[in-house]
Formats: structure tokens, C-alpha cells, sequence
């Protein structure tokens, strides 16, 4: 089925189409088209969904759930935990790992009356840029199998995409649901830090992981980012906010909104139909009102550097609980508990989680943690700043979401740095802890797609819904 969420949702409520009926077309489509495309990590049986199914057109049909999204079909990423379903993270060391409990951003779609699919394919533990890091198998890219799909979200972003799913849900620690959105044509926001709970995510970086929606518009993000946020208190950088109704800001209007384009962000290394394609939606916002203004962002070529310190300084850490003893993999050697724990790891690990993990040891480690660790924390905090300033002048940001369109399968992996320096565009947002929203703009030569993204001051996600609304009224 080809519709947007808001419009199944209203279609299930209307009675025009059943829960099942929904239910049954995507797992046609799934079954048509997963062979080559390989979005998803776990699909549910047809059984359990159809239960799942039933047992929500009952609540619809006796007026207890009326919630916007009710009975449309979801695919989760893999990182994060449904109870009784497998949660690998697209690693061998969680392969055969069923969770006890339900993420709370998970629970808060299940209490809307959301029908879960199954779990999609992701770079292992969300380190990537492409999805080829799955042990899995690698997503291919629904405008073209020979390209990656983007990661570290690539099979929701491309299951969203091929109608694998009707929406789904990505986590977002430097990019990861903005830059497949990005290459498959889809819309995605990674929300201000601390707005949706991370309980129940399998951490990578935790003081950057957010959770956000992917979808095929503007009005289903905004409406599954308001259902997902909540401030938790199992989570402790959960922020209680009172202002997460963010379908309210679907207006087209941005009348005296200022944005700010950052010169920084449009220099060299940039394909120049993305930056011709992300320009362009400048001037259809300035078209309807928008005032736009060029600046200097400051700081930009320290966000890698920066980042990868941070990311993986705190990967070392989390990733310290997977010994073989308390989840998943164990090594099958009969032998002392320190070779057990040794083993467990290089076996269990694949090598771009392993290279992440020695890095993050060595930035922490005693000689290195000023050097390293500390300076990345100063520069951090001198790229906060830089945003902190841009937005006293301007309502929003207008950036690219990556230097170029999807490459090709195999060439991002032969060079890790190169991958590592293709997210330059997404990786300060979230060392600032802002929200952004990507969105698509156009497509390539070669007809793959391009994607564009509007940042936000922190809590002001409801400005970029509006302006990126606007661009997608105006484009029909
Ligand atoms: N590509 C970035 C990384 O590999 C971002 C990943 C993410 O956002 N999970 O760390």
C-alpha cells in the first residue's frame, strides 16, 4: 500500500480499509520485493501480526483507540528492544537475543495502536554510514540495488521507501536516520536531544542517540515524533516538555522566518547537483516568504574529528556489557573466564565495531584522555556555541544532509575515514543536541535521490516542521 501513514490511519478509522487488510498488503509487498532489497533483519510472522492486527481493529471498533496512527503497519530498527521479538543490532554478538521488555518509544506507538512488522537491517550497533556493517547482509538502495541505501538506518529508511512498511523508526547518534532519508527519497527527523526516551535503545553514543521518525511526509513525522516523544523517567536525559504538539505546526506559512545558509556547508567536496538541488529550496521558501541570509558557521572542520572521539570514546564504554555472559553470544570454546571474554568479543564483533571500540579505549585511556577525550569535549562545546550564536540571528538553518548521492555498493567500506568524513553535514547536530529534519529535494543524473535539512534551535522542532510543510506544499 502506497499510502502515507496519516492517510491509512484515517482510512482504518473511516472503515474503508481493515487492520488486517492493511496488515496483509504490506506482507505481499515484503514478500515481493525483500529478496533483493533486504530491509528488514526479523519480519514477524504472518501469524502473530494477524493477532496483533485483530486485537487492535477491536479496540478501534469499540472507540478505545482513535489514535491518528492506529493499525498502520511499522518496521522498528534493530537496536531498539521489543519484548519476545529478536533485537540483534545487526550483530553476531546479539544474534539470537530476545528482549524482555519494550522501549519506551516503542510502548508509546504500541499504546497508539501501532502494528509491528519486524525489525530492519542497520550498520552493527548503528556504526556506519551505509548498512554494509550488518553481519546480516548488506540493504540495497530502492532507486538503485547496485547503490548503498545510507545508514546507519538504512533498511527502515529503504523499507519506507519500497512500502516495506507504511513508516518506521530510526536512531539518529551522528546522522543515521537523516543520511539514508537522505539517499532513499524519504523524510526523517532526528529530534532535540532528550525529547524522545532512549530506555530500551541499545546505546552507542548516549549523549548523542536520539530516536525519530521516518516516513514518507512531513505531516506523518511530525505526527509520530509527537507520539513517540515523552519525557520518561527511565531515562535520565529524558527533558519534560510541555510542547510536543507538533502537528499543530503544520501550517504553509513562513512568512519572515530567517535562515541562515551556512557558506561553510556549501564549499568543496560538495556534488554540485546536491548543492544546486539543496540552494533550490531556499529560494521556494524565499519565494513564499522566507528571508534568507548567508553566514559563517565556524568550526565545521573540527565537527569530524570532534565527533569520532566522543562516539566512540563513549562506544568502548557501552559496548563493555557484551562479554558473553549476561546477553547473546558466547564463544563455544569450553574454557577460563578472561579467554571466554576474549574470545566472545573478536568472535562475536565485526571489524568496524572492533576498530570503534580500540579507538574509543585509547582516547580514554590514562596518556591520551586530555589529548584526546578532553580537547574533544572544548571543541564540542565551542560548536555549541557557534549554533547557540547562529540562532540568535536566524529561526533555522538550510544545509545538505551529505556531500553526495548514495554511492555505490562496496566503495564507502575500502576506506573508513573517507565514510568517517561523509558525515560532515549531520554530526554537529548532534553534538549540539539540536533537531533537524531531512527531507527529499530532487534527484541526481543518475536518478538517485537528494535530500535536504533544516536545523533547528534546541526545542524548536515545530519551525523546521513548518518550513519543511511549507516546501512540501509548495512542491504538490
Ligand atoms: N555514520 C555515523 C557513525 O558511523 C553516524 C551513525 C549514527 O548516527 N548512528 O557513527
Amino acid at each position: 500500500m502506497e499510502y502515507s501513514a496519516v492517510t491509512l490511519g484515517r482510512m482504518i478509522q473511516e472503515r474503508k480499509v481493515s487492520v488486517a487488510e492493511a496488515a496483509k498488503a504490506v506482507l505481499q509487498t515484503i514478500q515481493e520485493k525483500e529478496r533483493t532489497y533486504h530491509c528488514y533483519v526479523t519480519v514477524c510472522s504472518e501469524e502473530s501480526i494477524l493477532e496483533q492486527a485483530e486485537k487492535i481493529q477491536r479496540k478501534i471498533d469499540d472507540h478505545t483507540l482513535t489514535s491518528p496512527l492506529a493499525g498502520v503497519p511499522v518496521a522498528i530498527k534493530d537496536n531498539m528492544l521489543t519484548k519476545g521479538i529478536p533485537t540483534t543490532c545487526s550483530s553476531k554478538i546479539l544474534e539470537h537475543f530476545i528482549p524482555t521488555y519494550t522501549a519506551t518509544a516503542v510502548q508509546n506507538l504500541e499504546k497508539a495502536g501501532a502494528l509491528i512488522l519486524g525489525k530492519t537491517n542497520m550498520d552493527e550497533f548503528a556504526m556506519g554510514s551505509t548498512t554494509e556493517t550488518s553481519a546480516f547482509g548488506v540493504t540495497k538502495n530502492p532507486s538503485d540495488p547496485s547503490h548503498v541505501p545510507g545508514g546507519s538506518s538504512g533498511g527502515s529508511a529503504a523499507a519506507v521507501a519500497l512500502d516495506e512498511c507504511t513508516y518506521a523508526l530510526g536512531s539518529d547518534t551522528g546522522g543515521s536516520i537523516r543520511q539514508p532519508c537522505s539517499y532513499c527519497g524519504v523524510t526523517g527527523i532526528k529530534p532535540t536531544y532528550g525529547t524522545v526516551s532512549r530506555n530500551g535503545l541499545v546505546a552507542y553514543g548516549s549523549s548523542l542517540d536520539q530516536i525519530g521518525p521516518i516516513a514518507k511526509n512531513v505531516t506523518d513525522c511530525a505526527t509520530i515524533l509527537q507520539t513517540i516523544s515523552s519525557h520518561d523517567p527511565l531515562d535520565s536525559t529524558s527533558y519534560p516538555r510541555g510542547d510536543l504538539n507538533f502537528t499543530d505546526h503544520l501550517t504553509c506559512d513562513v512568512k519572515g522566518m530567517k535562515i541562515g545558509i551556512p557558506k561553510d556547508y556549501f564549499g568543496d567536496g560538495l556534488q554540485e547537483d546536491v548543492k544546486e538541488k539543496v540552494l533550490q529550496v531556499g529560494k521556494e521558501l524565499e519565494a513564499k516568504g522566507a528571508i534568507l541570509e548567508e553566514f559563517d558557521l565556524r568550526f565545521v572542520k573540527y565537527a569530524v574529528p570532534t565527533y569520532y572521539v566522543i562516539a566512540c570514546a563513549e562506544a568502548s564504554s557501552n559496548l563493555s556489557r557484551f562479554d558473553g555472559v549476561k546477553y547473546g553470544y558466547r564463544t563455544p570454546e569450553n574454557t577460563d573466564l578472561h579467554t571466554m571474554y576474549k574470545r566472545t568479543r573478536s568472535e562475536g564483533f565485526g571489524s568496524e565495531v572492533k576498530r570503534r571500540i580500540m579507538l574509543g579505549s585509547f582516547v580514554l585511556s590514562s596518556g591520551y584522555y586530555d589529548a584526546y577525550y578532553l580537547k574533544a569535549l572544548k571543541s564540542k562545546a565551542l560548536i555549541k556555541q557557534a549554533f547557540d550564536r547562529a540562532f540568535e540571528t536566524y529561526d533555522m538553518i538550510l544545509a545538505p544532509v551529505a556531500p553526495s548521492t548514495a554511492p555505490k555498493l562496496g566503495e564507502s567500506l575500502q576506506d573508513p575515514l573517507q565514510m568517517y568524513l561523509s558525515d560532515i553535514y549531520t554530526i554537529s547536530v548532534n553534538l549540539a543536541g539540536l533537531p533537524s529534519i531531512a527531507f527529499p529535494c530532487g534527484s541526481d543524473s543518475k536518478g538517485l535521490p537528494i535530500g535536504a535539512q533544516l536545523i533547528g534551535n534546541c526545542f524548536e522542532e515545530h519551525k523546521i516542521i513548518r518550513a519543511a510543510y511549507t516546501y512540501e506544499c509548495e512542491k504538490g
